[in-house]
């Protein structure tokens, strides 16, 4: 693609490509683990920086997870991206590139279980604590962090209550206390929703969902400005955290569609969350697109389109929540999200099993939700299949 403005699609068909030197029209599959030198000098000069090439793959230094790293850049408005195994892999890189022992990390709102547990259980060993504010108290945060704050965490919507935080504000809150705010953009994808651009220092992702989007595959990204990701570079390499080749021509090739993907995900959610939002057995439904949603109207300005994900409160207990679940027939149970195929889960039997009780029942994560991901079936097909399995 010549150096010319373009809109998001184009990006993700064609951002980030060389030429092929065969004339391939897409970047190849280097899955090579080491590439050669003609001379001690031309290693050298890869080695010591003098020009860029390609020395090792664990060190991100192979065209194809490069090609990669360049389109999800683009697509999230950063200057540059690094790749890794896994989206726990992103976050961890993150979080120890920007504390150190004694410091402090302020997390708001609901978060996925792994990186609960990641930050309550493991980052304290390193000396690392965070402070949990609910969603409703985020207004607390300026009293929240400390002289040792480094990172504001959030992830908007929010895993698996759809919370919407104001990533504008919060990123304007944490730079007057000179802390950087990191934003986990797993549920929204660059599709729906740039942070970045509303003005977050970092984005991460788990591409393991949207932006692989089959379920085929694991791996995370971090992109923002040089100065804040560059940082993170050298511990991807000595924690061996890089993404596989094989995973990083997967990737590209998943993006090439994401917006179509996202487009008819974010329309078959609206119209479940309608469906739901009407019967009688559903207590509340939790979706961006709703307006009597608390969080719409700052979605409706930050967001593109609201997403593919949607919570609900079934009327029933544990067991009839999971009966329900389980007479579902188009909707598989599993954990995951944002593939071609939808799924369903109960958080408190999977993303959020390992969280204390209280922990969950204060933060609303009660027996009867049901997190649901829309994937590209037909949208009357899932009503359908909703409407059987509730009756
Ligand atoms: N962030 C969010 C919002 C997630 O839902 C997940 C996984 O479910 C992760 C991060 C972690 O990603 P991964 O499973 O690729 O390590």
């Amino acid at each position: 693609m010549k150096d010319q403005k373009t809109g998001f699609s184009t990006l993700c068909v064609h951002g980030g490509d060389v030429m092929d030197p065969q004339g391939g029209i897409h970047v190849p599959l280097y899955n090579h683990s080491t590439f050669g030198f003609p001379s001690t000098q031309a290693l050298l000069d890869v080695v010591e920086g003098r020009k860029e090439g390609n020395f090792y793959t664990r060190f991100g230094q192979n065209p194809t997870i490069r090609a990669v790293e360049r389109k999800l850049a683009l697509l999230e408005g950063g200057e540059l991206a690094l790749a890794f195994s896994s989206g726990m892999a992103a976050e961890a890189a993150t979080f120890l590139t920007h504390c150190k022992a004694g410091d402090h990390i302020v997390c708001i709102g609901d978060v996925y279980g792994g990186t609960f547990e990641l930050l309550a259980r493991n980052l304290p060993n390193l000396g690392i604590e965070t402070t949990f504010l609910l969603g409703n108290e985020v207004d607390r945060l300026r009293e929240a962090m400390t002289e040792r704050t480094r990172i504001v965490f959030f992830e908007t919507p929010t895993n698996p209550n759809m919370e919407i935080f104001d990533i504008g504000a919060v990123a304007e809150t944490a730079r007057g206390a000179g802390v950087l705010t990191v934003v986990d953009n797993t549920f929204a994808s660059p599709a729906n929703q740039n942070p970045l651009a509303l003005g977050a220092d970092i984005v991460l992702h788990s591409t393991t969902k949207y932006l692989g989007g089959h379920s085929d595959l694991t791996g995370g990204v971090v992109i923002g400005p040089k100065a804040r990701v560059e940082p993170i570079w050298p511990w991807r390499k000595n924690l061996g955290q890089i993404m596989a080749p094989e995973v990083a021509y997967l990737l590209a090739r998943s993006l090439r569609t994401l917006t179509v993907r996202v487009r008819q995900q974010n329309a078959t959610a609206l119209a479940v969350a309608e469906f739901l939002s009407k019967h009688p057995k559903v207590l509340k439904v939790n979706y961006p697109g709703l307006p009597d949603f608390p969080g719409h109207a700052v979605a409706a300005r930050q967001m593109r389109g609201f997403g593919g994900m949607v919570s609900f409160v079934y009327d029933g207990d544990a067991a009839a929540t999971s009966a329900m679940v389980d007479r579902l027939g188009i909707f598989t149970i599993a954990a995951s999200l944002g593939g071609t195929e939808s799924l369903v889960t109960q958080p408190i039997t999977s993303t959020h099993h390992g969280m204390a009780r209280e922990e969950r029942e204060r933060r609303g994560i009660v027996d009867g939700l049901v997190r649901m991901s829309c994937g590209l079936e037909d949208t009357e097909d899932l009503i359908a299949d909703l409407q059987q399995a509730m009756g």
